[in-house]
């Protein structure tokens, strides 16, 4: 299986990140003597998913270590999207088992998307973990520690219908003070057929718009400038409570007109908030906080988000809109609700509302019986669009999926990996003329710190999430936005000066 990232580092998905110790900022005000050590695989959720076991567990008087051989608690939080994952997490597994024979006390742990389909074999046959963690069971992990201490092994994977843990206070781990992701909704009802997520992480819910507006302002009071939004759909994010009860003088409840959260209409109250509401609830927050979020989903992305985003200029002109495949027939399979024709009236639509908008999208080679005219059919579908950026996959069947139980994952692999280059090459050509063409342009970049190859140089991202690099300038620090002119660019940098 080859999966490739291009062009521009997006936090959403950063390879770069995957398995990375996750450390935190601050040190615990509580210190039970414990030390954890937790590492993430997967998107953007799963990292946000550890801030929140490691807030848990920071409020137990854990504190977090970068070597897991001093670790009391080593956890691995796990992605099972495609089967190539399963094999990395089993194999760090086995390092950490080593490392238990010198460190007995030692407690390891698999936590989210693997935890249910891999419970009984991590546990039992290979015995490699002492506790088992589904995604909606994070509150129960200072029980499940204290049920391992005690010697016995521990699961949870129950999923829920309401956890959003809206009220945990997410501590920020490997951060750089300037960008956080902020969860905004948990699970997925949309069943595309080659996909586990809604069995790994259960129903789509969304959290109460309020945690989030404070999150949000909270993060900005502590100097972040950027934050994205995430949901594995966020166009479908919807809150609305129940209605108020009727008075005990049985007179009818009225929704009261304070309120109302966003000059749109957005309400807490009868209305609720919509996506596009909530948005502009955050943009709302300071014109100095930029607003990114992911992922959208083609069928949910309505009009509304659009002309939210081109109201506000702190909402970056960014959208990451999955196609999968070009091929209407294809996409019916993939069962993703939507056919080339409405794709194609979206991107229309996204670029007469927001007239200068990034579009990045991720794309799979090789689906099930897919022909040689319809991969040609996601080739034309790319050059329809001219994507900023793809992340580009061969098909991975997954157990108990849709796809898994209807269709042959019949392609050969050296046809899949022959398409997916393809669409790589294809999608090079196009990262390189969407860099280019912001060459003699000004951007508004957040500087997010020096640039990995040079301390002399500033790196941060422009509105279109293109990565910028020029050099630093004592006037500015990380966390303040400059004018940079672009005058040139390498395949996956834009370079220039502040101006
Ligand atoms: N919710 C997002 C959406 O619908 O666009 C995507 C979530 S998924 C974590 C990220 C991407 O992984 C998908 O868009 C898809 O391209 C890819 N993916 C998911 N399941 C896959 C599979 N079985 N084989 C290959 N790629 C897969
Ligand atoms: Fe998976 Fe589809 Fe849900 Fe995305 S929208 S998480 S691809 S089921």
């Amino acid at each position: 299986m080859i999966m490739m990232d291009l062009v521009i580092p997006d936090k959403t998905h950063d390879e770069e990140r995957q398995g990375e110790a996750l450390m935190l900022n601050a040190t615990a005000e509580k210190n039970n003597g414990r030390k954890l050590y937790i590492e993430s695989y997967g998107c953007a959720m799963n990292f946000s998913d550890s801030e929140i076991v490691a807030s848990i567990l920071q409020e137990q008087g854990f504190e977090t270590t970068k070597d897991y051989n001093n670790a009391d608690v080593v956890f691995i939080n796990t992605c099972s999207i495609r089967e190539n994952a399963e094999q990395r997490v089993r194999n760090r597994l086995k390092e950490f088992t080593v490392a238990k024979v010198k460190n007995p006390g030692m407690i390891v742990g698999v936590l989210g998307c693997m935890a249910e389909r891999l419970k009984s074999k991590f546990l039992e046959e290979e015995k490699l973990v002492d506790v088992v963690v589904g995604p909606d069971a994070y509150r129960d992990l200072p029980n499940l520690i204290d049920t391992v201490d005690g010697g016995q092994k521990a699961v949870n994977v129950l999923l829920s219908r309401e956890e959003t843990y809206a009220d945990i206070n997410p501590v920020r781990l490997n951060s750089n003070g300037i960008n956080a992701f902020v969860s905004i909704m948990r699970g997925c009802d949309n069943m595309c057929s080659f996909c586990v997520v809604p069995f790994t992480r259960g129903r789509e819910r969304s959290r109460e718009p309020q945690s989030i507006v404070k999150e949000c302002t909270d993060l900005f009071n502590q100097g972040y400038r950027e934050v994205t939004l995430l949901g594995q759909n966020v166009d479908s994010y919807k809150w609305k409570p129940a209605p108020p009860q009727p008075s005990p003088e049985g007179r009818e409840p009225v929704w009261s007109a304070e309120q109302k959260v966003s000059p749109s209409g957005g309400n807490l109250e009868g209305a609720g908030v919509s996506f596009a509401n909530l948005l502009e609830m955050v943009a709302l927050i300071s014109p100095e906080l930029r607003v990114r979020f992911s992922t959208s989903h083609p069928k949910d992305i309505l009009d509304d988000v659009l002309y939210t985003i081109a109201k506000y200029d702190n909402i970056c002109n960014y959208i990451h809109l999955p196609v999968q495949s070009g091929n209407s027939r294809v996409l019916e399979m993939m069962n993703r609700t939507y056919d080339r024709a409405w794709y194609m009236e979206r991107v229309d639509a996204i670029r007469r509302i927001i007239p200068d908008c990034a579009i990045s999208t991720d794309v799979i080679a090789g689906f099930c019986s897919e022909t040689e005219e319809e991969h040609q059919d996601t080739l034309s579908m790319m050059d329809y669009v001219q994507y900023d950026f793809a992340y580009m996959f061969t098909y991975s069947e997954r157990p108990g999926t849709l796809a898994a139980k209807r269709y042959a994952d019949d392609i050969p692999e050296t046809v899949k990996s022959r398409r997916l280059k393809e669409i790589i090459a294809r999608q090079q050509q196009y990262s390189h003329i969407t860099l280019l063409r912001e060459i003699g342009k000004v951007q508004k970049v957040l500087i997010e710190g020096f640039s990995k190859k040079s301390d002399k140089d500033y790196c941060g991202r422009s509105d279109k999430n293109a990565m910028v690099v020029f050099p630093a300038d004592e006037r500015f620090k990380p966390g303040q936005y400059v004018n940079v002119l672009v005058d040139r660019c390498t395949t996956a940098t834009l370079l220039g000066q502040i101006i």
